[in-house]
């Protein structure tokens, strides 16, 4: 049996998350908040007659390293992955071209001394696109390949290369009662989870100065019957950052909410209610650093 654990890295909106949904087609599961115990947040467990495939997902972990909190993020999330995983996927977009952050992204993907491939994805949408921008990248990778997460198409020949790299265990480390699922299923630290799917959704919705000021703290995750409320404060380092972050009418941070709403209730399942506050406190990145 072959087991491993494959890191997902490329810039928002790629298609990481589809991709894996695509793959592991089940819901997660939002529980109350647990102390934080990993780097990474999502774990998605893929099983078949081959093996497990462990998923990392790191959304907006790979914020631009301009301040000094993505920083240390960076630098200490770099020396985690080389340790912890055995292959690393990146993703591109081929119906967008190149730009500053693809490049930084790339940057940390060179760092990482662990065998790679390339997946090209949206494949299903011919037009535009910026693949030649990207051709120069295939001689770096050990594999490349075009798929398209929402359509699930070519997803079968990248798993059977990433299960090619993957090493022999004679034993799982995966918890019994995962195995014992017919299904796999995801393990989440619900928190982390949330505060980094909320931090991804303000890095797309602000302008580049905020997301860089940001922090998201989860204060309250509850399951009620019929909805999954959670309530998380918004802390920026100043009031014109909180303007911004707030918008004129409240119209910015509800968009916010909104698309970080749409996200969670198709991963969960669930009707989820995102309560969402902000507040200033210029000194937070010397507090949680
Ligand atoms: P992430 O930020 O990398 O996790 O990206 P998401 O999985 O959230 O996807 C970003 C957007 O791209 C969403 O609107 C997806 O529906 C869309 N998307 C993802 N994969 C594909 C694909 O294979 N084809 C097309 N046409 N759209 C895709
Ligand atoms: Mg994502």
């Amino acid at each position: 049996m072959k087991e491993g654990n494959v890191i997902i890295i490329g810039r928002p909106n790629v298609g990481k998350s589809t991709f894996l949904n695509n793959i592991i087609g089940q819901k997660i599961a939002i529980t109350s908040p647990k102390p934080q115990t990993t780097r990474f947040p999502i774990q998605a467990v893929y099983s078949d007659k081959q093996g497990n495939i462990i998923f990392l997902d790191t959304p907006g972990v790979f914020g631009k390293a301009t301040d000094l909190l993505s920083k240390k993020i960076n630098r200490k999330t770099l020396d985690a992955l080389n340790d912890k995983i055995d292959l690393l996927l990146y993703m591109i977009d081929h119906t967008r071209r190149r730009d500053f952050e693809e490049a930084r992204v790339l940057g940390i993907v060179r760092k990482i001394k662990k065998p790679k491939i390339l997946a090209i994805n949206k494949i299903d949408k011919k037009e535009p696109t910026y693949l030649p921008q990207y051709k120069f990248l295939f001689s770096e990778f050990d594999d490349v390949h075009l798929i398209s997460a929402l359509k699930g198409k070519h997803i079968k020949p990248l798993i059977d290369a990433i299960f090619s790299f993957l090493p022999e265990v004679k034993e799982s480390s995966i918890k019994k009662e995962i195995e014992d699922k017919p299904v796999p299923v995801l393990n989440i630290n619900s928190k982390i989870y949330l505060q980094e799917l909320i931090r991804e959704k303000i890095f797309l919705q602000t302008r580049q100065e905020v997301p860089y000021t940001t922090t998201v703290f989860v204060e309250k995750i509850e399951n009620k019957p019929d909805v999954l409320y959670i309530k998380a404060r918004i802390i920026t380092t100043s009031d014109r950052y909180k303007r911004m972050l707030i918008g004129k009418g409240g119209r910015k941070i509800k968009e916010i909410g909104r698309i970080a709403r749409k996200e969670l209730e198709l991963a969960t399942g669930q009707k989820v209610f995102l309560e969402l506050e902000v507040e200033t406190n210029p000194h937070w990145q010397e507090e949680f650093l």
